[in-house]
């Protein structure tokens, strides 16, 4: 039935081999998979690269043993793909970041290993032509795109400055370019399908240039950069980082609105990448050239609420995938449904009414 039961404590990592020694794949693919455990994502409902595809970690939990605030165990490790028998608190505890009770183990999805994988960085135009691009490799490959990565060129350069030695696909780096991988089934090459892609987006004035992996190790290096960009940003030290989404028909009007709304604001850096084909941007803002983030001090929460406000108007997120924890409790406040909000705090002081459970995070 292709279902794995994993402890809270084993890391992303350990359940991710222990699949793939099955000869399966567990999907969730995370930079910090080497530390991040079963718990944490479960809990912080983590979401990484292959969303796309396979949903985030919610979509690939069906059963949850946790131990409530109340100290009694809820044994729920079921591994039924249909359960509808009342309440659901399988996915009230996934991504409850810890605040109604702690997850002791969880039964877990387990996907087939597409028999034939690709990865391509191609040059795209703009955002809005990154978005045509995956509308066209899905209606190629239908569900064979399993990640698709937008990059900026602030990106390649941060990556440039700070990580010299690693190799990077284009002499001049383009603006905007995306990051490619498909999973496809016996009989279907991926490279082919990658480089009829390209020539079908060219033809389209889609893309422009781009490298498709020739082996496994190119395919790794691709990778590597895209997970360097977030180490890169910590070296730089951004003024303020969002981690939004939106609706896929509002991403690019929603770059562009905001790039203006910036540049108008102070002279700065943007360094916008993300989960693209989950409409997931990481929409982050650093110091102009010889210029300290201090010199931001008195605009940063400024920029953020307004970053945050154009998001929230367009029907978008303003976390997408951190969570809330004890940061981001105030925005919830703001832009939480009043119900909604109503309903949560009456799932805690139910679950939970000591408050002893990671107390001051998601509802402060
Ligand atoms: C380099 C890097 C890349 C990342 N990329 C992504 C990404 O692409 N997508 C993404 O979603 N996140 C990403 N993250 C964030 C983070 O790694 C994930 O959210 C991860 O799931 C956290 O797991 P952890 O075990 O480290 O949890 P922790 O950080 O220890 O805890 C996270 C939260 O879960 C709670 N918690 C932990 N264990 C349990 C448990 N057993 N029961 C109940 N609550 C628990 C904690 O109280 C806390 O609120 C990234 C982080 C890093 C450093």
């Amino acid at each position: 039935e292709a279902v794995m039961i994993a402890e809270a404590g084993a890391t992303l990592q350990q359940a991710r081999d222990a699949a793939a020694e099955a000869g399966r794949q567990f999907p969730l693919s995370l930079a910090s998979q080497g530390t991040a455990q079963i718990g944490g994502v479960l809990s912080t409902n983590a979401g990484g690269v292959n969303v796309l595809r396979y949903g985030n970690a919610r979509a690939l939990c069906l059963g949850i043993e946790a131990v409530l605030p109340s100290g009694v165990v809820m044994r729920d490790l079921k591994r039924l793909r249909k359960d509808n028998t009342g309440y659901d608190l399988r996915d009230l505890l996934i991504g409850a970041e810890g605040t109604l009770g702690i997850i002791t183990a969880a039964s877990l999805v387990l996907a087939p290993i597409p028999a034939e994988s690709g990865v391509a960085m191609l040059s795209v135009e703009s955002p809005g032509a990154a978005l045509s691009l995956l509308s066209l490799a899905q209606a190629r490959m239908g569900g064979g795109v399993t990640a698709f990565e937008l990059i900026s060129g602030q990106s390649f350069d941060f990556l440039n400055r700070y990580f010299p030695q690693m190799r990077q696909p284009f002499a001049e780096p383009p603006s905007w370019s995306v990051l490619i991988e498909v999973g496809l089934p016996a009989g279907l090459a991926a490279g082919e399908a990658l480089e009829g892609l390209f020539l079908a987006a060219s033809e389209d004035g889609l893309a422009s240039d781009g490298v498709i992996a020739q082996s496994g190790q190119q395919a790794a290096d691709l990778w590597s950069l895209r997970e360097h960009i977030p180490l890169a940003n910590r070296a730089v030290g951004a003024i303020a980082s969002h981690d939004i989404s939106l609706p896929l028909s509002e991403v690019a009007s929603f770059i562009r609105d905001a790039q203006a709304m910036l540049a108008a604001a102070g002279d700065m850096r943007i360094n916008c990448f993300g989960h693209l084909g989950d409409g997931n941007l990481h929409f982050n803002l650093f110091p102009a050239k010889g210029r300290r983030r201090e010199d931001y001090d008195s605009i940063r929460e400024a920029l953020s609420r307004r970053i945050h406000e154009m998001v929230v108007a367009r029907g978008g997120s303003f976390s997408a995938e951190h969570g809330v924890g004890r940061l981001k409790v105030g925005d919830l406040e703001r832009w939480g449904d009043p119900a909604r909000l109503a309903a949560m705090r009456a799932i805690k002081q139910a679950l939970d009414p000591l408050g002893i459970m990671n107390p001051g995070a998601v509802l402060g």
